[in-house]
C-alpha cells in the first residue's frame, strides 16, 4: 500500500474490534468510534471456532486467548430431552485441530482492545450521519464532533444507522423465540464434564451450556418459543422460574443446572434475509450490521471477524487511495455469498435443535451425519480467500493486458 489509507470503524463491539485488530496488523491506521461512553460486553459466553481462531492467531492474540479461553473438547455431545444421546458435537476442524474456545464476551473484548494502540478507540460517539465526497467519507457525531476517512466500516449492529446509506431500511425478523442466558460457577455444578459443549433438544426448544473463561464459568442458553417479541438486548433481565419451568421433566442435569440460577438476562432472536448490497462508495458494512444470523450454529461473531480479516486483507492490497472502492466491491463479492450460506445453515440448524419435524429420527439422522458441513465451515480461511481473490484479479487484468 503505498499511500497511506485511514479507516473510521463505526461500533466498537466484537466485530468492529476484530476490524480493528486485523487492519492494525496490517499497518493500516485505524479509529474506532463507539456510541457507549465504556466499552462492555455483557456476561455471557461466545464461541470462538477454528475459522476465526486461525486468523486470531495469525493477529498475534492467540496467546491471550488461550489464557482466558476455556477449551472445549471431551464429553461434547447431542442429548434428546430425556438425556439420551443423539451424537458427538465436532469440536475440531478435518485437519484436527481443536481450534475452539467458549470465551466469556468481555475477555474477548478485553483481548481486542489490549492489541490495539491507544487512542484507537473513542468512546461516546453515537453516529449520526455520513456524506462522501472525492476527498473522503465524513462522519457526523450526536456530541458534536466530526471525522473523516477514506473508509468507513459500519460495524454497528443488528439496527446500523449506517446501513441506510447503502441499502433501503428494513426491519430486522423476529424468529418466535427468546433466548434465556447466563453464567453459573462451575463449582456449583461439580458433575459437570470441564469441556463439554452439551445441548439438549426436543419439545420446540433447546438448551446449551458450555464452559467460559478457563472453564471457571458454564454459561448456559435455554431456547424458548414465544409470541411476544422480545427485546433484541443482552440487559434484559429474564424470569429464572419462567426460565426452570420451560424445561421441567428434561434431563436431571438440564433440571440441576437450572434449579441453581439465581438472574438470567434474555434476548428475542432476530436475523435479516441476505442485503442485496453491503457496500456503497466508501462504506461497507461487516457483522451484524451486514448479515445478523441466529446463533444456531455459533457464527455471527465468527463471520464477524472473518469480515474484518478480508477487509485488512483487501485494504493492504490497495496500490493507491483510487483502488479503495475495487477493494470493497470484492470485499462484498467474497463475503456475501459465504454469510448467507451461513445465516441459512443456521436457520435450519435451528429447525433441528428445537426439533420441528415430524420425523425426530430424520432430525437425529442429520444432527448425525452434521460433522461434514461443520469441518468445512471450520476449515474455510478467509485470509488464504482473499489472497486468492488477490491473485485471480491479477490475472485478469495481466490477460486483458
Ligand atoms: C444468544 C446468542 C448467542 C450467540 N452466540 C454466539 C457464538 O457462540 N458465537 C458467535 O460467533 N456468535 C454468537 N452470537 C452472535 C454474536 O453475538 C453477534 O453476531 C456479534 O456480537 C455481532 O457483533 P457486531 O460487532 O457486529 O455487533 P454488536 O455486538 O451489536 O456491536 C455493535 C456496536 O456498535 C455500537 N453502535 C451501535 N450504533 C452505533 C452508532 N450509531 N454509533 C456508534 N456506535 C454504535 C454498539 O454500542 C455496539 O457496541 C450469539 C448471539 C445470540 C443472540
Amino acid at each position: 500500500m503505498s499511500e497511506r489509507i485511514h479507516v473510521a470503524i463505526v461500533g466498537g463491539g466484537i466485530g468492529g474490534l476484530a476490524a480493528a485488530a486485523a487492519l492494525i496488523h496490517r499497518g493500516i491506521s485505524v479509529a474506532v468510534y463507539e456510541q457507549s461512553t465504556a466499552l462492555r460486553e455483557v456476561g455471557a459466553g461466545v464461541f470462538i471456532y477454528p475459522n476465526s481462531l486461525r486468523q486470531l492467531e495469525r493477529m498475534g492474540l492467540g496467546d491471550g486467548l488461550a489464557a482466558v479461553g476455556a477449551e472445549v473438547g471431551t464429553g461434547s455431545e447431542y442429548y434428546r430431552m430425556d438425556g439420551s444421546i443423539v451424537g458427538k458435537i465436532l469440536t475440531t476442524d478435518s485437519s484436527n485441530w481443536n481450534g475452539m474456545y467458549g470465551m466469556h464476551r468481555a475477555d474477548l473484548l478485553a483481548a481486542f482492545v489490549g492489541s490495539l494502540p491507544s487512542g484507537t478507540i473513542h468512546t461516546g460517539h453515537r453516529c449520526v450521519g455520513l456524506s462522501q465526497d472525492a476527498a473522503g467519507a465524513h462522519l457526523t457525531f450526536e456530541n458534536g464532533n466530526v471525522a473523516s476517512a477514506d473508509v468507513v466500516i459500519a460495524a454497528d449492529g443488528i439496527n446500523s444507522v449506517l446501513q441506510k446509506y447503502v441499502v433501503e431500511p428494513s426491519a430486522p425478523e423476529y424468529a418466535g423465540c427468546r433466548a434465556y442466558r447466563g453464567l453459573i460457577s462451575a463449582a456449583m455444578i461439580p458433575e459437570w464434564r470441564p469441556e463439554a459443549h452439551q445441548v439438549w433438544m426436543g419439545d420446540g426448544k433447546h438448551f446449551m451450556v458450555f464452559p467460559v473463561r478457563r472453564g471457571e464459568l458454564l454459561n448456559y442458553v435455554g431456547f424458548v418459543p414465544t409470541t411476544n417479541a422480545t427485546a433484541e438486548s443482552w440487559s434484559a433481565i429474564g424470569d429464572r422460574d419462567e426460565l426452570a419451568a420451560s424445561y421441567a421433566g428434561w434431563d436431571s442435569r438440564v433440571t440441576n443446572l437450572l434449579s441453581k440460577v439465581e438472574t438470567c438476562f434474555w434476548w428475542g432472536l432476530y436475523d435479516r434475509k441476505p442485503l442485496d448490497k453491503w457496500v456503497s462508495g466508501r462504506l461497507a458494512l461487516l457483522g451484524d450490521a451486514a448479515h445478523p444470523m441466529l446463533p444456531h450454529l455459533g457464527q455471527g461473531a465468527n463471520q464477524a471477524i472473518e469480515d474484518g480479516t478480508a477487509l485488512a486483507v483487501l485494504l493492504d492490497d490497495c496500490e493507491n487511495k483510487r483502488s479503495i472502492g475495487a477493494a470493497l466491491e470484492s470485499y462484498e463479492s467474497l463475503r456475501r455469498p459465504r454469510t448467507s450460506m451461513v445465516q441459512a445453515e443456521a436457520r435450519k440448524n435451528g429447525l433441528r435443535y428445537d426439533s420441528k419435524y415430524t420425523d425426530l429420527g430424520q432430525r437425529d439422522k442429520e444432527i448425525s451425519s452434521s460433522s461434514a458441513f461443520r469441518k468445512s465451515l471450520y476449515d474455510y480461511d478467509i485470509e488464504k480467500e482473499a489472497l486468492a481473490l488477490i491473485r485471480a484479479r491479477g490475472l485478469v487484468s495481466s490477460e486483458r493486458a
